[in-house]
């Protein structure tokens, strides 16, 4: 993707995406910091994908071809990624990301798997109308539709993960119900109180010593 003529703009890994769509400071933490813990929810996942993570074609039981962490990218958008699946339908190359936790409807999920539909149109030309979130929770697929208001939502986001990455300054806690289940916390101290740059060095009120 350029910015001007001359000027390559930087790609952004999809599943920042996806991290900056559930909290910006955790796209910084994972994406500026190289910081990463696991909790359980995280293991689960890495579960969940070694069960599809085989690289490789092969055919399914309706006998479409089938694509496992097949590598996309649009050099239009300044994208790229790795699904999970990709499924050779009558709509063209429809990609399936698989997650272990329960499917919410408008989430992160559905905004990674809105920009691997983008790039999966622009590298096959193909129309590709929309793209599957499986949960491992309901073993259900849930079709997420890319029409034009999620396309948006994607350049916007790519577009706030860009100026991150550029600007590498971290976000502010979000502190609220998200941090609970985020594998992030012990490093990220949501709960710290943010010091202005200006009282770094001021110094604190004496303590009170019982001598
Ligand atoms: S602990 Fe909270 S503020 Fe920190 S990265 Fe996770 S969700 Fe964001």
């Amino acid at each position: 993707m350029h910015d001007s003529p001359g000027e390559v703009l930087r790609s952004i890994p999809i599943s920042a995406l996806e991290h900056h769509a559930y909290c910006p400071r955790q796209a910084a933490l994972i994406h500026v910091d190289a910081y990463f813990e696991a909790n359980t929810d995280t293991v689960r996942g890495d579960l969940a994908h070694a069960a599809v993570d085989r690289s490789g074609s092969a055919t399914d039981r309706a006998g479409r071809q089938v694509w496992h962490s097949l590598p996309v990218w649009s050099d239009t958008l300044g994208l790229h990624g790795i699904c999970d699946t990709v499924s050779l339908t009558a709509d063209g190359p429809t990609p399936i990301e698989h997650k272990s936790g329960r499917y919410h409807p408008g989430g992160p999920a559905d905004l990674q798997v809105a920009a691997q539909v983008l790039c999966l149109r622009e590298m096959f030309a193909a129309p590709v109308p929309h793209g599957i979130v499986f949960s491992g929770r309901d073993r259900r697929r849930h079709e997420v539709t890319v029409d034009d208001t999620l396309r948006d939502r994607v350049l916007d986001t790519t577009s706030a993960v860009r100026a991150l990455l550029d600007d590498a300054v971290l976000p502010p806690a979000v502190n609220d119900n998200r941090c609970r289940r985020c594998s992030l916390r012990p490093g990220c101290l949501p709960e710290t109180p943010v010091v202005p740059a200006t009282d770094l060095f001021r110094p604190r009120p004496l303590g009170e010593w019982d001598v």
